[in-house]
């Protein structure tokens, strides 16, 4: 929850923002001794040119094969200039891989490989969500790792977004890889975190999407029930006060749970 605290703390943080390029600098020095993989590219857009950057840690497993956890940690450029910080949307997610660094690393891994991706410019370049303008980060990684052959080697894509609500209730998202979200709600059930989980089943477009196209087994853990009739998303009220440590242990906790139990798969 600290992490989350110091994330917004920086303000919005848009891709080529100054704040943003604190928020880079806040990741690498929490990863500083880890192996850190530095993705900078710059995109071509209706509103410019941007610098965009993946941020991807690696903990090396005795097992051949990576599992990726993943989690946008932009905030939409198109609320630049308003005091809108993504408490959960990209703060929430952040924070918790930031922690889940703690907790593998500097561990000998007894299974595969685990990457940390901090992604970029996932979200769009129009309000509320411009299909063509968005997830530039993990399509510019999907195409790389389909090429150096790493997507063939990936087992998992565990995507985290907006999973820091305090009334925390994870979707069955449709798009997902169905054995992969049974095997999330399998893990949440042994810690009897079950209702937390899948009470509704919607089908999101997000960071999953193009490593899903690649046939990657991928998994989007996302609480889009923000707020009454989700009225915090993408609004000046996506603060910390919104969220609660207790619902980042919980995904944070079914997510290593998940892990686990593909490494014994
Ligand atoms: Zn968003």
């Amino acid at each position: 929850m600290q992490y989350v605290k110091d994330i917004v703390t920086f303000g919005p943080r848009p891709i080529g923002s100054t704040n943003h390029k604190k928020v880079e600098d806040y990741i690498f020095a929490h990863l500083k001794g880890d192996t850190v993989e530095d993705d900078a590219f710059t995109i071509d857009t209706t509103e410019g040119k941007f610098p965009v950057r993946n941020i991807i840690a690696k903990f090396p497993g005795n097992r051949d094969g990576i599992i990726v956890i993943a989690s946008h940690y932009d905030t939409n450029w198109p609320l630049r200039d308003t005091s809108y910080i993504g408490a959960n949307d990209g703060g929430s997610s952040s924070a918790l891989l930031l922690e889940i660094a703690n907790q593998i690393s500097g561990k000998k891994r007894d299974g595969y490989s685990v990457w940390l991706l901090w992604d970029d410019a996932e979200e769009s370049m129009r309000l509320p969500w411009y299909d063509p303008e968005s997830l530039y980060g993990v399509r510019h990684l999907a195409q790389k790792w389909q090429a150096d052959g790493t997507a063939k080697k990936m087992k998992a894509f565990l995507l985290e977004d907006m999973v820091g609500d305090a009334d925390l209730n994870i979707e069955r998202e449709e798009n997902s890889t169905p054995w992969l979200e049974d095997m999330i709600y399998q893990a949440a059930t042994r810690l009897g975190y079950q209702s937390h989980f899948f009470a509704r089943a919607v089908p999101m477009e997000d960071d999953h999407q193009p490593f899903l196209a690649l046939g990657v087994p991928a998994a989007d853990l996302i609480d889009f029930d923000y707020g009454y009739n989700n009225v915090f998303w993408h609004t000046t009220q996506d603060t910390v006060d919104k969220l609660s440590p207790k619902s980042l242990e919980i995904v944070g906790k079914v997510t290593l749970e998940t892990v686990a139990m593909l490494d014994k798969k």
